[in-house]
């Protein structure tokens, strides 16, 4: 709490609806639009920051994501619950790049955060925000890592929670989820199965939605990665970065970490270009920005190893292709082959063991270097979003398509 009894920090001017405009102060717990239902972006007073906050004195609140706690919506005196979410390294790959001929090519590796997926950014600030909301109990659909964040932030929060997860989700998820105190239920199909699942059996308001883009401070979370490969890269914007779009929230939250940079004056030179990778299994998003929609349409039979990225109608869809869009970035599919010897090329020639996500942006990368829209001058950021070691089927397929010949060759 600060002086005035709000939870929330001061710089923290209103919550916007970009969609229809409205503004929503912080006076009642917000969830999503009130006027139109869509998806809430913070909006701080950045010229007030500016004024008063140095770019040198964030490390004096820690070397986590808290670190930009003066654009996180918490007032400073709040006590958040913290699992060392965020302050994940950002490293040269550069056998890789050598072998793509990439003058910088750099992995940002979300491995490190609890729960070993960058989805502990997003629920830190979620289930923080539904404690400052008054809130004692969540609930969300998870394609596996979400649900896994959750239920940790939701222990150490001492609020309860409740998760639908697709039945073919790894069992580790469920093992993880249970043991940090959560309610589990298995639903067949995807992860929009599991969210028609969840409304029967976890209603708001006693049930706080944490579902991606169905409260604001999920995005809050997942905007502090701009911040830190904006930091780490010495306030020197990369060209382009390549990110494995599910829900979309670290996509569009980058793109405001580099608009509100910008006006904070904290980077100087070019804006990078998002690259939006999907698998060819489901996406939506890719269809939609190559074919210059607003909006995307629903993906029937969603498949993929990709789990993080079997998202078949992405609630922020328009708030993805604009950043897309504005950044000058693209979108492309990747095919399941291709992912899957991506997750190979980081672990032999990187040691990263990856994700199939993490697999799929340096698929995207070898894709846009062959068509010659990466360059070779070019500084790049591929992603690896969460840890290799829950994704057993995954690897399982990954190793299959290694030849005894070609590993032979390499030995
Ligand atoms: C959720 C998830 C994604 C997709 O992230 P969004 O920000 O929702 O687009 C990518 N990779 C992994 C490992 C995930 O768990
Ligand atoms: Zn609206």
């Amino acid at each position: 709490m600060n002086r005035h009894g709000t939870p929330f920090n001061p710089y923290l001017a209103a919550l916007d609806c970009p969609a229809c405009g409205q503004a929503h102060d912080l006076s009642a717990p917000r969830s999503v639009c009130e006027a139109c239902g869509k998806p809430l972006v913070a909006r701080y007073d950045l010229a007030r920051v500016k004024a008063e906050v140095r770019r040198e004195d964030l490390g004096r609140h820690g070397s986590d994501l808290w670190r930009y706690r003066v654009v996180l919506p918490f007032a400073a005196g709040f006590k958040a619950v913290r699992l060392g979410e965020g302050g994940t390294p950002l490293l040269p790959l550069t056998r890789i790049a050598a072998e793509l001929g990439v003058a910088e090519l750099w992995l940002k590796d979300e491995a490190a955060n609890p729960t070993q997926s960058f989805k502990a950014r997003g629920l830190s600030l979620a289930v923080n925000g539904a404690v400052a909301f008054g809130k004692d109990a969540i609930a969300l659909p998870s394609a596996g890592n979400a649900g896994s964040a959750a239920a940790a932030y939701a222990a150490a929060a001492g609020v309860r929670c409740r998760i639908t997860v697709p039945e073919d989700t790894p069992e580790v998820f469920a093992l993880e989820q249970r043991a940090c105190g959560a309610e589990v239920r298995l639903v067949p199909g995807t992860i929009a199965d599991a969210g028609r699942a969840l409304g029967g059996w976890a209603q708001a308001p006693e049930w706080w939605n944490v579902a991606t883009f169905k409260e604001p401070f999920r995005l809050e979370g997942k905007k502090t990665l701009g911040y830190e490969i904006a930091e780490q890269g010495g306030w020197t914007l990369p060209d382009a970065i390549l990110y494995p779009v599910g829900g979309g929230t670290g996509l569009v939250g980058m793109w405001r970490a580099f608009l509100e940079l910008r006006e904070l004056g904290w980077t100087d030179g070019a804006m990078p270009r998002l690259i939006g990778v999907q698998a060819e299994g489901c996406a939506p998003v890719v269809r939609a920005f190559t074919a210059g929609a607003a909006a995307a349409t629903p993906w029937e039979d969603a498949r993929t190893a990709a789990l993080g990225l079997r998202v078949p109608s992405p609630f922020a869809d328009a708030l993805i292709l604009r950043a897309l869009r504005e950044s000058g970035g693209t979108a492309v599919a990747v095919s399941e082959e291709d992912l899957l010897d991506g997750m190979t090329e980081l672990s032999a020639h990187e040691g990263c063991f990856a994700c199939p996500e993490g697999g799929a942006t340096l698929a995207a990368l070898r894709r846009l270097r062959a068509s010659g829209e990466i360059r070779a001058r070019e500084r790049v950021v591929i992603y690896n979003t969460g840890s290799g070691l829950k994704y057993p089927e995954a690897w399982r397929m990954a190793l299959a398509r290694r030849t005894r010949p070609q590993a032979e060759a390499r030995a």
